[in-house]
């Protein structure tokens, strides 16, 4: 493994549905200004991921009160850490298949996704394992205390198997 982390909370209760294990993914090119996390745009910001990082995270996604794993960042999507998030999400799909998995990305879903996916296999892999996308760059001018599970207003909630499947967004409802 090769990305780093700046965090990994086990009990979160703001980035997904139910008491949820979140992964903070270090590295990001967004630059969205107000940028809840600027010291997480460095690649090399917090601790390597390695074996033990992963381990520690298949364990504590192991109770049954834990509903699944969140990636946020930085970017979890970015180049640089697609092909460690996968094999991450995979082992977690091996080793906790009724969980879920959601990931926030700074990406568009249409604009940004969906063509590179069409280049880039390991993202569009990676997209396959993941059940719930909020996509979008965080727009201050949009930031909004009263949107669940997102940053801003622009962002977007989607379904992502049946958003693959469409080739547009299909948003999620809730749960
Ligand atoms: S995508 Fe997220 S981590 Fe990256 S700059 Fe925007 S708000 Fe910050």
């Amino acid at each position: 493994m090769t990305i780093n982390y700046a965090e990994i909370r086990t009990h979160d209760i703001a980035n997904g549905v139910g008491v949820r294990v979140s992964l903070f993914v270090s590295g990001c090119e967004h630059a969205c200004p107000g940028c809840f996390n600027p010291e997480a745009w460095r690649f090399g910001f917090g601790e390597p991921f390695t074996e033990e990082t992963e381990a520690r995270i298949l364990g504590a996604l192991r109770p049954a009160h834990i509903r699944g794993l969140t990636l946020l960042g930085g970017e979890p999507l970015h180049p640089r850490n697609r092909s460690d998030v996968l094999a991450l999400v995979r082992r977690v799909r091996e080793a906790h298949p009724d969980k879920d998995i959601w990931c926030y990305t700074g990406y568009h879903f249409e604009r940004e996704l969906l063509p590179e996916s069409e280049r880039d296999s390991i993202l569009r892999q990676l997209l396959e394992e993941i059940d719930v996308l909020v996509d979008g760059r965080f727009v201050q001018a949009r930031k909004s205390l009263h949107t669940r599970f997102r940053g801003s207003e622009n962002q977007r909630i989607l379904r992502v198997r049946e958003s693959l499947a469409a080739g547009r967004a299909v948003l999620w409802e809730g749960a």
